[in-house]
């Protein structure tokens, strides 16, 4: 696939119930190709009324869904892990033009990906069982863990196809029927996921997916009472917000966050690979930064601090930032005009900071491609980095979602632990040391959900992944996912 094409304009629908259906409105919302600006498909713009008859749906399908035996239920995850196996170049094509993040990612890491995501929660949907308790013999003690319902999936723009797999994996595995809210920037490829539904098995109702925009679709799903439990991954404002809404009913939250996480590097580490892991795998990545687990704060040990400054220096100068279908292209564009006017603020914060210095970069898609080029009319950051001695900057502090870096000296383990759990976030650290027992101490003190010693970052399907502090609660992946979609209840039998 090209991304300078010039084919007729692509009309998504919801999938509501089994049938692939526009919003009652009729309204529609324009998706535009993140490298060219293009406008090249369109997605309803639903609003409360199509929320209530995916819930109805959803909930007119649960009983029969958690009663179907479970190996039944992991036969139609697995059939869709199958599908889904044998549409990953339509779905990775997808995926890139949604995104703007590079297709050798799409194609060869996260659509793959998808399909071992769907088949470990299919393993996982006849392993469910509650334990029987013993409080004395006058009593037959147990419990059971029982599905919640219907689940409301909201989603961002960043990972749609990823985010996805695991959260429906987990919560249908567990018996449960979901309404799904993508992300109005990126959800095409989730669309055209949806087709692959009634082929894979699944009774109608069970999967439904409704798109549009927060403030309406997403908004009118949380507030649903007949929602159980809301999984929702994206900022922690609008997180902030959702708790608030969801109060009426009293949902189970599920919040996967923010971050400002600090990959830290001692000094002696193996500087190659920590070199490697602070820039390409770090913040430096194939979808520009734009990712929760960016390692934006790149803490490193002063007797090696120069040599990492001129070395994560060379990393940026070798990578391409340009054609997300183009192999060749390690960076690819950012996702909307807002998130590049947003990225843009900060770099301009970051120069007229006088704590702070731009060691390089901070050019965007004007400077990096004239108007006339085929993305002229694109959003790109090239990699930046930014000299600062603590977090007391705002560039330093919050998320910034691009290719955008700090760096910044330290001493000792007390010192860059103490860096490192300073800011408001906790969802990821990277800690770089050929001393065991540092390694060890680190990942005890560190403020993070998910602590990557020599390597960054390291996700996988089988490990619970989830923040602390403002970077949320709850987990996605691993079996913990899988009880976090279940209630328990305790059942008590007399026996005197
Ligand atoms: P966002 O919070 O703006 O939007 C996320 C989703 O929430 C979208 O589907 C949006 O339509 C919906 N939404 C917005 N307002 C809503 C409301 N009032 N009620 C209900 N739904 C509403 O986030 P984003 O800009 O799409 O994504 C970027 C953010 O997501 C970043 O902060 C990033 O760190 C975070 N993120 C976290 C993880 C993780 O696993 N921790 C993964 C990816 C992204």
């Amino acid at each position: 696939m090209s991304v300078t094409m010039s084919e007729p304009i692509t009309e998504y629908a919801n999938y509501i119930g089994g049938a692939h259906t526009p919003a009652h409105s009729g309204l529609m919302l324009d998706m535009a190709n993140p490298a060219t600006g293009q406008i090249w498909a369109r997605i309803p713009r639903s609003d409360a009324a199509d929320i209530d008859r995916a819930v109805a749906a959803a909930s007119a399908a649960a009983v029969g869904w958690s009663r179907l035996d479970a190996k039944v239920r992991a036969g139609h995850i697995r059939a869709l892990a199958e599908m889904t196996r044998a549409h990953i170049r339509e779905l990775a094509d997808l995926e890139t033009l949604d995104t703007g993040r590079v297709i050798k990612e799409t194609l060869y890491g996260h659509l793959p990906t998808c399909v071992e995501i769907l088949h470990f929660f299919a393993g996982a949907a006849d392993k469910l069982h509650g334990e029987t308790v013993n409080v004395g013999h006058a009593s037959f003690n147990f419990t059971r863990r029982e599905p919640l319902g219907v689940v409301g999936l909201v989603l961002p723009w960043n990972s749609p196809m990823s985010l996805i797999a695991a959260k429906a994996g987990a919560a249908l595995a567990a018996g449960n029927t979901i309404v799904v809210k993508p992300a109005e920037q990126a959800c095409c490829s989730i669309l055209r996921w949806t087709q692959l539904f009634e082929e894979a098995g699944f009774p109608e109702g069970v999967i439904n997916v409704v798109t549009g925009l927060g403030e309406e679709a997403g908004r009118a799903l949380v507030r649903h009472p007949g929602v159980a439990r809301i999984s929702f991954t994206g900022s922690t404002e609008t997180a902030r917000l959702i708790m608030a809404e969801a109060a009426g009913t009293l949902k189970q939250l599920h919040f996967e966050l923010g971050g400002k996480s600090p990959n830290i590097v001692f000094a002696d580490a193996d500087l190659d690979a920590a070199t490697l892991g602070v820039t390409r795998t770090g913040v430096f990545t194939a979808n520009a930064g734009q990712s929760c687990i960016a390692g934006s704060r790149i803490l490193v040990q002063r007797p090696v601090f120069e040599e990492m400054v001129e070395r994560i220096r060379g990393v940026a100068g070798e990578l391409v930032v340009g054609d997300p279908f183009d192999e060749g292209s390690d960076i690819g564009a950012i996702v909307s005009p807002e998130q590049l006017a947003r990225v843009s603020g900060y770099l301009k914060l970051g120069r007229d900071d006088d704590r702070l210095e731009l060691l390089f970069g901070g050019r965007t898609t004007p400077e990096l491609f004239a108007a006339e080029s085929p993305f002229g009319g694109g959003w790109f950051v090239e990699p930046t980095l930014f000299r600062a001695t603590g977090n007391d900057s705002r560039l330093a502090s919050e998320e910034i979602f691009g290719p955008v870096a700090v760096i910044v000296p330290f001493d000792d383990e007390a010192e860059a632990v103490a860096i490192a759990n300073g800011t408001d976030y906790g969802l990821a650290a990277g800690v770089w040391t050929s001393d065991l027992k540092r390694a060890h101490r680190m990942i005890r003190d560190l403020d993070a959900g998910n602590v990557w010693v020599n390597a960054y970052p390291r996700i996988h399907w089988a490990l619970p992944f989830g923040g602390m502090k403002d970077s949320g609660f709850g987990k996605d992946s691993g079996w913990e996912s899988v009880l976090e979609n279940t209630r328990i209840k305790t059942a008590w039998i007399d026996l005197a």
